[in-house]
């Protein structure tokens, strides 16, 4: 069996122990990952002997060549969802279906959930995760994947640092990093990338902008690349056009630690705030732990945050099989912020930390 048919078969069994006769799939994400197709348009409905996508005729090739066994493409003319109640209507075992309620617009459920629609012949239950708890173990073709999208980063990020100069823009940064990215061969940016200096990498979230970075400068990366559709994410904080300074060394020190122990110390069976921990606590022991205001970190997969999560609220053990990063960072505001982020695969036999760029605080330009 393919791994993808096994995918097929074990959300079959979570529909049967939910009392459902299908599931109508509709984040994207998903149905990558149970059916193979990576287009932008579809739905899937799922029963205990049928897995039918459908979609429209821009994809009636692609289909062809990326859906898995046991999925029938059904090729929609007008619109999908004039497909789906055909479809539906072609399933007469089918009566309680469930829809991805974090997945579907309010415009789109009021279809299936108003009285006077085509839809309300069916008995329609909201469902949640379903298919994402699923997806928190990775297999090992997924976990290959996320292999190359983080060797891919780090060889991207190799060949962008010597250019990195004093003067030059944020942005001048991120662009040499995702030509670099491309040139590697990853399919896209999972997420915007981040390339905050000084002042502004005491912002978890900065978007790279026009300012110039200033001899001295913090430098703070984070960035991915795409493989195979799977997402890698990593964090490199570095000292622009001179030697560091004593504070940035200190703060430097602490987040490398921390970042350290925890790579080292995570387990699949932990609890996400057991693993948040571990990091945490050692910043609060510095006296920082006011500056370590987000979580320890997140699974990636098809999607760059998914479940787990490693985090103070985070009570459900990380499943055996997940990828997670680990990104614990310091931000003072007015003065600057330092994160190093890896990404480490929970394999049942231990945990093993797939990023390996140099951790240190490098001094650029
Ligand atoms: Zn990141
Ligand atoms: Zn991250």
């Amino acid at each position: 069996m393919s791994a993808a048919s096994t995918r097929i078969e074990r959300l079959r069994a979570s529909l049967a122990s939910s009392g459902l006769d299908a599931l109508l799939v509709s984040s994207l994400p998903n149905i990558r990952w149970l059916t193979g197709f990576s287009g932008s348009n579809a739905m899937v409905v799922l029963t205990q002997d049928d897995c039918a996508l459908l979609t429209d005729f821009r994809y009636a090739t692609q289909v062809k060549h990326e859906l898995t066994s046991g999925v029938r493409p059904v090729i929609e003319g007008a619109s999908i969802w004039t497909g789906l109640w055909a479809l539906l209507k072609s399933m007469p075992a089918v009566s309680v279906l469930a829809f991805e309620s974090a997945h579907i617009s309010h415009q789109d459920a009021a279809r299936f959930l108003d009285a006077a629609g085509e839809g309300s012949r069916w008995r329609w239950r909201p469902a949640l995760n379903l298919v994402e708890i699923l997806r928190e173990a990775k297999d090992a073709d997924e976990v290959a994947r996320i292999r190359t999208a983080v060797r891919i980063a780090e060889e991207a990020l190799a060949r962008t640092l010597p250019e990195v100069r004093a003067g030059m823009t944020e942005l001048a940064v991120a662009g040499i990093l995702e030509r670099e990215l491309r040139t590697a061969g990853s399919e896209g940016f999972p997420f915007e990338t981040i390339v905050a200096a000084g002042a502004r990498s005491a912002l978890p979230h900065a978007r790279a902008s026009t300012n110039a970075i200033a001899a001295g400068d913090l430098l703070l990366i984070d960035f991915g690349a795409l493989h195979a559709g799977y997402c890698s994410d990593l964090t490199r904080t570095f000292v622009v056009g001179r030697a560091p300074d004593a504070r940035q060394v200190e703060i430097h020190a602490v987040v490398r630690e921390a970042n350290g122990s925890a790579s080292a110390l995570v387990r699949a069976g932990m609890r996400g705030r057991d693993a948040d921990a571990l990091a945490r606590d050692y910043i609060q022991r510095r006296g920082m732990g006011e500056a370590f205001g987000h979580s320890l970190g997140h699974g990636i997969g098809l999607e760059i945050h998914e479940a787990p999560r490693l985090a103070k609220t985070a009570e459900s053990p990380l499943p055996a099989g997940a990828v997670v990063t680990i990104e614990p960072g310091i931000y003072l505001e007015g003065w600057g912020g330092v994160r190093i982020e890896d990404d480490v695969w929970l394999a049942s036999d231990g945990a093993e930390v797939l990023s390996c760029f140099d951790r240190d605080l490098l001094q650029l330009g």
